[in-house]
């Protein structure tokens, strides 16, 4: 059994600038991966079948996994005969704005590079993965980057200021659909992607704690109370600047001193079930 560690992403910033004419909404996005991750187990089979199966009963494990999509992808593109199982660790909570699925798909893709001997470049399996998803290409890569188009064009970056990074996810679902929908951009606030790459690049902690902006924070307050408590909670616990990620519900909150991290998680028990406090990993990933 191979295994390959998929994590999650934040978004530092979300900015939609307009609809195109695809219907596709062109964004510029900030985002960096963190060390809350599911396992993907893949395991050869030599009759071409793909199959699935996950520790999460809510995981769809057929046609509608992106797990599953990557693989036949791959199977498709390339001609491949041999086939795999593959079995989903998950940690990851699920439609939560942290790209659960898109960083299955990616490292499927990855781990199938190796387990099938394909020996194609990141940037290939960047660009097949974008067929599946608009957030798989970021996830292909990991560590840390400018996304721009619908999110599939990706620039690395280097890695954010070190801290450490509290995630709650309050128990509402939320329809990415309805988010961008009650999305008015002739009224939104943009957040600065500029000052949010100069911020990094000069490695500056409190630069980039106050430019930390997403379009779509304000819709998905709205709509969902719980929400706007959660992020209240945490400010007032003391972390340093609190945002929601993707389109939500989970909200994180950005630390750098690790005193402070257990009494923010603490202050959180008791109006939150999924709790979670890690480090950004920064880094790319590296091809087996
Ligand atoms: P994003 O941040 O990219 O908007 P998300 O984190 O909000 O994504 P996901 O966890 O990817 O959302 O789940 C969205 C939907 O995708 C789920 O409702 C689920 O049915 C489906 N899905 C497909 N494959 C997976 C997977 N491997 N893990 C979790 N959900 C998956």
């Amino acid at each position: 059994m191979l295994y390959v560690k998929a994590p999650a992403k934040i978004n530092l910033t979300l900015d939609v600038l307009y609809k195109r004419e695809d219907n596709y909404h062109e964004v510029e996005m900030v985002m960096t991966t963190i060390d809350l991750a599911d396992r993907i187990g893949l395991a050869l089979r030599q009759d071409g079948k793909i199959t699935l199966s996950s520790t999460d009963q809510f995981v769809p494990v057929d046609q509608r996994n992106f797990a599953y999509q990557a693989a036949r992808l791959l199977q498709q593109r390339y001609g491949i005969t041999k086939g795999v199982a593959i079995k989903i660790e998950k940690e990851i909570p699920i439609a939560a704005g942290l790209a659960g699925g898109s960083t299955d798909a990616a490292a499927t893709l990855r781990g199938l590079n190796e387990l099938w001997e394909l020996n194609l470049s990141i940037d290939e399996l960047a660009e097949l993965g974008a067929e599946i998803g608009s957030d798989v290409p970021f996830c292909v890569y990991g560590g840390t980057a400018h996304a721009t188009g619908r999110g599939e064009l990706i620039r690395e970056i280097p890695a954010p200021p070190s801290c450490w990074v509290v995630l709650a996810k309050p128990k509402v679902g939320v329809s990415t659909a309805d988010i961008y929908g009650g999305l008015n951009l002739a009224t939104v606030e943009h957040p600065n992607t500029i000052e949010m790459l100069q911020a990094i690049d000069q490695g500056d902690y409190k630069a980039m704690c106050a430019t930390l902006g997403n379009v779509l924070e304000d819709v998905t307050l709205k709509l969902h109370p719980e929400v706007v408590k959660i992020k209240t909670l945490m400010e007032r616990s003391g972390a340093d600047a609190v945002l929601m990620s993707g389109s939500g519900p989970t909200v994180f909150g950005l630390v750098d001193s690790e005193l402070r991290v257990s009494r923010i998680v603490n202050g959180l028990r008791g109006f939150c079930d999924e709790v979670y406090a890690v480090r950004m990993l920064g880094e790319r990933h590296s091809l087996a």
